[in-house]
């Protein structure tokens, strides 16, 4: 049989391994992470483990005994660091090196780095692994009552949001500065992130939309220490913190696809069975751009359905069923006892219309696009998140009129 190495084991490699094992593949299979951590999933890194009520065995995608069990030779703490096309060699950090028929690149995606001044001052992070989670988490974590600490956050994503809900449940001051006018501009219509906005600043998140951080000072000021003290925005206003989290959005980690000559560009770039410009290589996850049925132009999504469902589509293929990638995009976010859940690409919405109550913190909001139903955000109503998912699969979707209508139900419309 064919040898497949997967490089990155993150989500998308660790559900390739497994997927691939669960179609009846035999070959040998590698699975090469550069984190010496078994797999592990991100979300709750921002929710639950930062607050401390997650614990390190509840992030793991499956344990250690899975990959002994299903003959995945795990090699975690390696990095893979050059790419062999002709020999269809992987060359790694520690000097070794191994052969592949197929590869998978699931590299994920790092935190875009701000040139701010006073970004090495102690007490400024970013979120993406779970050693940064780690450090966090200690420096959140309040010990009998310890006192509340002052908390910036730079960007209104999704993971700055989730941080400012998780530390304000634990009662820290939190401020978060966003340079758009508007929360999860990437992510979310208007409609919502206004909604969004509302919720952080009734539960008492000082939220600064439209404003720039010029940077980030320490060491000096009233309390005098090696740590930052304040960030400054533009204009000159100072916030006091001790604490500095940084979330301005991802960059994809498409080194090695550069250094091997595979078609890059925001992503490693695929077609709609997401094979890069090397047909013996795939790529998937965070790192992946590739063709979306739903979005006129080839997109990088960030998400576990996204990185999953990739997945689950390179197996196949390597298994002998190559079929285009067409699975519609989710999305899900817990912020306080907000369930935010999205349902296909929202972005291009020109009509929204809503379903549910906004003021008891349960509504859907469908979008759509020329009369067209593009996808359903989602507050704390999960039928309908999975019934949009649904309708936006099989191309069954509701006019704007039919959703007007009072009483209207996704269900009802789905049957
Ligand atoms: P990753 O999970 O990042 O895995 C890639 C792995 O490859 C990494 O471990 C990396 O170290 C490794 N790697 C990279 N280069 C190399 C190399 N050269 N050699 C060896 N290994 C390498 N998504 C949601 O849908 N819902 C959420 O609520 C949500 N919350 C999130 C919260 C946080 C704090 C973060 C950081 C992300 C969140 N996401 C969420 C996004 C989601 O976790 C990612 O989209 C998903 O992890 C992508 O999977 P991936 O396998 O592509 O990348």
């Amino acid at each position: 049989a064919e040898a497949v190495v997967i490089v990155g084991a993150g989500q998308a490699g660790s559900d390739t391994a497994a997927a691939l094992r669960s179609r009846g593949f035999t070959g040998p299979i590698t699975l090469i992470g550069e984190e010496p951590h078994l797999p592990y999933q991100r979300p709750p890194l921002s929710k639950g483990y930062a607050a401390g009520t997650a614990d390190r065995s509840d992030l793991e995608l499956r344990p250690a005994a899975f990959y002994a069990d299903q003959g995945i030779e795990l090699r975690c703490g390696v990095r893979a660091v050059e790419l062999d096309r002709t020999t269809r060699t992987v060359v790694l950090g520690d000097g070794g090196t191994v052969r592949y028929d197929r590869l998978v690149l699931a590299t994920g995606s790092r935190p875009r780095v701000l040139p701010l001044p006073g970004l090495d001052h102690a007490g400024v992070h970013t979120l993406r692994g779970v050693d940064d989670a780690d450090a966090l988490r200690r420096l959140l974590a309040r010990p009998d009552g310890a006192r509340p600490k002052r908390l910036v956050i730079v960007g209104a994503g999704m993971i700055g949001l989730e941080l400012a809900a998780t530390a304000r449940g634990l009662g820290h001051h939190v401020t978060v500065v966003e340079a758009l006018r508007r929360v999860l501009a990437r992510a979310v219509t208007a409609r919502m992130s206004a909604w969004l906005a509302e919720e952080h600043t009734r539960r008492g998140v000082r939220l600064l939309l439209g404003h720039e951080v010029e940077g980030l000072l320490g060491g000096t000021g009233p309390n005098p220490g090696p740590g930052v003290q304040a960030v400054r925005l533009h204009g000159g206003e100072q916030i006091p913190a001790e604490l500095v989290v940084i979330g301005v959005g991802v960059l994809p980690n498409v080194e090695l696809a550069v250094q091997a000559g595979l078609a890059v560009g925001d992503g490693v770039l695929v077609d709609a069975k997401l094979r890069t410009s090397d047909p013996a290589i795939h790529a998937i996850g965070d790192c992946a751009r590739f063709p979306s049925p739903y979005e006129g132009r080839p997109i990088r999504l960030e998400s576990v359905q996204n990185a999953s469902d990739q997945a689950r589509c390179v197996a196949a293929a390597i298994t002998g069923e190559p079929v285009a990638y067409r699975a519609v995009p989710r999305f899900w976010s817990g912020q306080y006892d907000v369930n935010l859940q999205i349902a296909g690409l929202t972005g291009g919405a020109d009509e929204v219309v809503l379903i549910g109550d906004p003021a008891r913190s349960r509504f859907s909001l469908c979008c759509f696009r020329q009369g067209r139903l593009i996808g359903v955000e989602s507050v704390n109503r999960p039928a309908d998140h999975g019934i949009a998912g649904r309708l936006l699969a099989e191309g069954n979707t509701p006019t704007p009129e039919q959703v007007r209508r009072p009483g209207f139900d996704l269900k009802a419309h789905a049957v």
